[in-house]
């Protein structure tokens, strides 16, 4: 058995009323969240320049805690001054406000004493009315209704679910699920709710672990496996592409904001802006949902899958469109397929950074110097095969493995520093976790 946990996001169909509700629970959100910044900035400010003064450490103001249980409790002595309303909403919108800010200021102290990774967390800041608002729900009265059709949720009642929420009930109903939150959210127009939940389900075992499979993200279909399937972009995919190029251009004929003569952008601009979001949103979607059924289909018929690791910083360096785009798609694939293989019992293997899957050839292994992106089909100078260039990487992928599936196990050549195989992740059993990102759209 092993637990895992996993996010299900449903968007919703709420009545003006419920919607209302929504809204005024993310404004509550936000206005707690801005109300402890306040408190910490204020508190901050003072010590500064109290230290400036020379006043000794001892004299010093003392400084406020930030922890989430120390801002929840302040917030409660102060909310009837100064948010009187505060009982139109769950208590849960200030304390996820609240929790969010703690979060930050933590992020943001961590980064500045080097403790964190990844890139700097600066000082939070104060978030406007149109900053993109959520409120999560830890407590309380949420879930499912057994009509598959509506969301629970705490003071804002059950909320009409676009779409069936069949899935999850059955989990619900089975006991193999537990709700740990709700989040709503809004976003390019339209309301969500993602549950955070605990799943716990017998441990899964491929049905062909001798199957390998090499995958080379195409750049003009979404994919090429090493058996020689190509895998088409998804359905509206490459229209929705054609009509951002248009409106991109549309756009670039308006009147945009310019920050040094102080020109404000027109309304039509304005509009046209809002059509590329929305059209973004389109086109992320649709390679998403093309990219979650290329990896299902993955680690069903397959037991091995093969992926190339992905350079991010070389492939943002690189301004062309073509390879910008698979470079996207690339680490999504990547996250799915990380996900997916574990809960699936398959294996999946990821090639060494620097192995030269598109430049070698699949047939006697020669490596060309160079391989420019335009050149589509393989031609080796050694021994003549032509082959498309996709399919080619794509075998080369599925090759690493290819001689070690059988009896010898491939993972003693992970790590060493001439073995092309950088990482071998077996699925492991018990007490793993593997939690998915929430969709950022
Ligand atoms: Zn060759």
């Amino acid at each position: 058995m092993s637990v895992f946990i996993k996010a299900y996001r449903f968007a919703l169909d709420p009545t003006p009323t419920q919607e209302a509700a929504l809204r005024s629970h993310c404004g509550g959100q936000r206005y707690a969240f801005n109300w402890g910044l306040a408190q910490v900035k204020v508190n901050l400010d003072q010590r500064a320049a109290e230290k400036s003064y020379g006043i000794p450490d001892v004299q010093v103001t003392p400084a406020v805690s930030w922890s989430a249980y120390s801002l929840r409790k302040a917030w409660n002595q102060a909310k009837h001054e100064v948010a009187p309303w505060w009982s139109e909403n769950s208590k849960e919108a200030y304390a996820s406000g609240l929790a969010n800010l703690a979060t930050a200021l933590t992020n943001w102290q961590s980064s500045r004493t080097n403790s964190r990774r990844g890139p700097k967390a600066r000082f939070p800041k104060f978030k406007g009315k149109r900053a993109r608002s959520s409120c999560r729900f830890t407590t309380g009265a949420f879930g499912l209704t057994d009509d598959r059709r509506h969301v629970r949720l705490p003071r804002i009642g059950e909320v009409r679910a676009h779409e069936s929420t069949r899935k999850l009930v059955r989990h619900l109903q089975r006991g193999t699920a537990r709700i740990r939150s709700a989040t709503v959210s809004h976003q390019s127009g339209r309301w969500f709710c993602a549950f955070s939940v605990e799943i716990t389900r017998i441990d899964q075992v491929s049905r062909f672990p001798d199957r390998v499979v090499g995958v080379d993200l195409g750049v003009k279909s979404l994919a090429v496996l090493s058996t020689g399937q190509v895998v088409p972009n998804p359905r509206h995919f490459d229209v929705a592409r054609r009509d951002l190029r248009r409106l991109q251009r549309q756009a670039a004929r308006r009147i945009g904001p310019d920050k040094r003569t102080g020109q404000a952008p027109s309304n039509r601009w304005r509009r046209t802006q809002a059509r590329i979001a929305r059209l973004h949103g389109r086109v992320s979607n649709a390679r998403r949902d093309g990219l979650h059924k290329l990896t299902t289909d993955l680690v069903r018929r397959f037991g091995v899958i093969v992926l190339e690791n992905l350079n991010v910083s070389g492939m943002l360096r690189n301004r062309r469109l073509a390879s910008h785009i698979s470079g996207v798609g690339m680490s999504e694939l990547r996250r799915q397929t990380t996900y997916k293989t574990a809960w699936n019992g398959v294996q999946l293997v990821v090639a060494n950074r620097w192995y030269p899957s598109s430049k070698t050839c699949s047939d006697c292994g020669a490596v060309k110097a160079k391989l420019p992106l335009r050149v589509r089909v393989y031609n080796c100078d050694e021994c003549g095969f032509v082959l498309d260039r996709d399919l080619n990487a794509a075998r080369n992928l599925a090759s690493l493995v290819g001689e070690d599936i059988g009896g010898t196990s491939a993972a003693s050549c992970a790590g060493t520093k001439t073995s092309p195989l950088e990482t071998h992740v077996r699925p492991t059993s018990c007490g793993q976790r593997v939690t998915p990102r929430e969709d950022p759209r």
